[in-house]
């Protein structure tokens, strides 16, 4: 945890600042006029300011509070307490929960640092209940350590998060690179929010980025999957993508080499993922298969040619291929299978759209739109296939143009129920055994 000598806060009164109520949810306030009533302070934080301030959208709002856990559990009939290593308490509003977390210190309040410290610079434990203050100097970046409190509206400002605001700017708390060493996630979060609000990354924020990118692979591969979903596909895909390729943090979430990135799959890539920007900004539905058919396509490729020399069919090379990219892509970060067999579909029915054999069949395979819209990208980077694309879009009928936009509904249309459902079992899953920086609040 930084040494950060903390000033007095710069406190902005109600006049001084624009976040006004009418832009938080009805249900963050009511938790936050609870609390307050049973005596206790309470304040947004995180996401929430920071994106109201900027103005953005706020994803969900967080709320931080003096009460412990079992007191707020006691103030709202309508929460649970969830969370084993670091207990936090969700208040239900139907399908809108609120998150509210108790201020918390870093681990050398801890009794026992040793044990805190197990694994070198890594936090393995962050589960000391504190102040405020404490709490400040445990988030990431200045501009998700505002507080704004609910009993006379004030901002409150401990680290010069308001400055950084006014110059849109994102700065670790303390040295960046102790910070990317307790937590290597926060440098994908570094890259998310600067990518999704447009906020430049301070120099000595930035340097050690191109440094640490390798203190990913000490991450769980399942955190780091949620982390590159929520840059990739979240609206500002494009932005993230050019953001980890420069800092050379791609490489340890796909099996690319940055610097080896040949332009026609660079561009493939970027062409997805501007369609995806494209859907969300849209709000069409959007899924990982399609992203990853596309990232491992090259790998693929090179994995089959490998199979082929040795005398295999063509099939078995597929397969063969198939499982060992996706193999490669497990070690780095872990794509569900709900995911990688749609990607598998896709893959498999290119060779069948370049054969054109039974075109009537293939038409009602359930894959086939995303896989036709995955040829149609591969044709923009290879003149060769637009025959194909065309003998397809003629077939299609309803006088379809063969176009990239409408790409990801045969996956995502036929995923979306299930999905839903087990995004939320992963989310109180991710909750539960949240490595223990990750805050939430
Ligand atoms: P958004 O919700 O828009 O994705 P966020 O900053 O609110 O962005 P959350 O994951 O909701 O992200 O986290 C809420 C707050 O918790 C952050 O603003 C930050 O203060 C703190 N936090 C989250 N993750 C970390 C981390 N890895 N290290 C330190 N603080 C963190
Ligand atoms: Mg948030």
């Amino acid at each position: 945890m930084p040494e950060f000598p903390l000033g007095p806060p710069r406190i902005l009164p109600r006049s001084e600042h624009s976040i006004s109520r009418a832009h938080i949810s009805k249900n963050a306030l009511n938790v936050l006029y609870g609390l307050h009533k049973a005596g206790f302070e309470a304040c947004l934080v995180g996401g929430g300011v920071r994106d109201l301030l900027l103005g953005a959208t706020p994803k969900d709002f967080d709320v931080a509070t003096n009460a412990l856990p079992e007191q707020v559990r006691a103030t709202f009939r309508n929460s649970r307490l969830i969370g084993r290593r670091f207990r936090l308490a969700h208040v239900h509003f139907g399908p809108e929960i609120i998150e509210v977390a108790t201020y918390r210190a870093s681990h050398d309040k801890a009794e026992d640092e040793d044990e805190a410290r197990l694994d070198g610079d890594r936090i393995l434990r962050d589960n000391v209940y504190g102040t405020r203050e404490e709490d400040v100097v445990r988030r990431d970046f200045t501009v998700n350590a505002l507080y704004y409190r609910i009993e006379d509206f004030s901002l409150i400002d401990h680290v010069g998060a308001l400055e950084d605001i006014e110059r849109r700017r994102l700065r670790t708390i303390g040295d960046a690179e102790q910070r990317y060493r307790e937590d290597p996630v926060r440098m994908l979060r570094a890259v998310r929010l600067a990518a999704k609000l447009g906020l430049s990354i301070e120099a000595a924020t930035e340097a050690p980025l191109f440094e640490l990118g390798y203190l990913l692979e000490t991450v769980p591969q399942a955190r780091l999957f949620d982390e590159a979903v929520k840059l990739l596909l979240a609206g500002h895909g494009v932005r993230s993508y050019e953001l980890l390729h420069r800092y050379r943090l791609l490489d340890y979430l796909f099996p690319v080499e940055s610097a080896a990135l040949e332009p026609e799959r660079d561009r493939l890539i970027r062409e997805a993922l501007a369609n995806t920007d494209q859907r969300v900004a849209a709000g069409l539905p959007v899924t990982p298969a399609f992203l990853i058919a596309v990232l491992l396509w090259e790998p693929l490729q090179a994995a089959m040619a490998h199979q082929l020399v040795r005398g295999v069919s063509e099939h078995e090379a597929l397969l063969k291929a198939q499982d060992e990219v996706i193999r490669a892509q497990n070690d780095l970060l872990a794509v569900p299978k709900r995911f990688t067999l749609p990607a598998a579909e896709i893959w498999a029915l290119q060779g069948r759209l370049q054969r054109r054999r039974q075109p009537g069949r293939l038409l009602g395979h359930p894959r086939f739109r995303a896989a036709f819209d995955f040829l149609v990208l591969r044709a923009q980077q290879d003149a060769d296939l637009r025959a194909d694309v065309e003998f397809w879009a003629a077939r299609m009928g309803g006088g379809e143009a063969p176009t990239v936009t409408a790409e990801q509904d045969a996956v995502s249309g036929e995923l979306a129920p299930r999905r839903r459902r087990r995004r939320r079992g992963r989310r109180r899953a991710a909750a539960q055994d949240a490595s223990p920086v990750v805050a939430d609040a």
